[in-house]
């Protein structure tokens, strides 16, 4: 660290919490003539935990694949801890490897262990050395409650589960932000809080994290933010108190009373 640079290295996380880390900016895009973002901007900021929910087809997955740059926008930037989502090339793979993804449908490696799911991408991509590697999986997979499962196959493993490795998965990478997909749409109603109480742990440990979901209870608990989306818009941005209890638009209102 630079003289110049007051910060002491051992705060490094506080210090710049609450800083800009996901920047959107004027992004639209389209599939054809649908056109399914629409003038968005908002701005995630370390160790801030935003809800996205709206309606089915309002474009929160777009918008979550469109941060990881799994999707291209037409016009409008993303920026991530300051660095513009680049177009393609070596860039990018740095960039997705500081954005952790994770999805509805789990997306595990079937034919690898649960160990080798949380390694791969470590030992693949930042070349970290295997005993290194195994070791920090252990330390995730026992933070999500699954060591024990750790020489299984994921086919093996109930949903709740193979979502919890897919979540120490993406810790294993030391992502900046983790985007969550509607983590626990998949799964058995018996199983959907053993995966929100781990990510409610992530939000309490300052994991920075974009989250669509319908679970109502997660957002009141861990929420910083609520953005509802409807047709492609962000119609509103609210806390969670806010927002529950008194939401602003037609569309919001409508849509609680269908959910709640
Ligand atoms: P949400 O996650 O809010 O349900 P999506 O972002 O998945 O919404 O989708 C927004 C709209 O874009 C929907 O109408 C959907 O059918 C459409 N869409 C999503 N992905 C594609 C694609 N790859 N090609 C064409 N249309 C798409
Ligand atoms: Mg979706």
């Amino acid at each position: 660290m630079a003289d110049n640079e007051a910060a002491p290295a051992t705060s490094n996380i506080s210090v710049r919490r609450g800083e800009p880390l996901v920047v959107v900016s004027d992004v639209d895009k389209h599939f054809g003539d649908l056109h399914v973002l629409k003038n968005i901007n908002t701005t995630v900021n370390r160790g801030e935990v935003v809800v996205v929910i709206g309606p089915s087809g309002s474009g929160k997955s777009t918008l979550c694949r469109a941060i990881n740059r799994l999707e291209t926008i037409d016009s409008g930037t993303i920026s991530i801890d300051g660095v513009k989502l680049p177009e393609e090339g070596a860039d990018l793979a740095r960039l997705r490897a500081d954005v952790g993804m994770v999805f509805q449908s789990f997306n595990l490696f079937a034919h690898k262990s649960v160990l080798e799911n949380v390694t791969l991408a470590p030992i693949k991509v930042k070349k970290v050395p295997k005993r290194q590697a195994i070791e920090k999986a252990m330390e995730l997979l026992e933070r999500v409650g699954v060591a024990n499962q750790a020489q299984k196959m994921p086919a093996q493993l109930s949903g709740g589960q193979q979502q919890r490795v897919a979540i120490a998965r993406s810790l294993a990478m030391n992502p900046k932000l983790i985007l969550l997909d509607e983590p626990t749409s998949a799964l058995d109603p018996e199983m959907i809080n053993e995966v929100l109480d781990v990510m409610v742990g992530l939000a309490k440990d300052g994991m920075t994290m974009i989250v669509v979901t319908h679970e109502m209870g997660f957002a009141r608990k861990a929420a910083d933010r609520v953005l509802f989306m409807a047709d492609g818009e962000i119609v509103e941005e609210a806390t969670p108190e806010q927002f529950f209890t008194n939401p602003t638009s037609e569309r919001a209102q409508d849509f609680l009373s269908k959910i709640l």
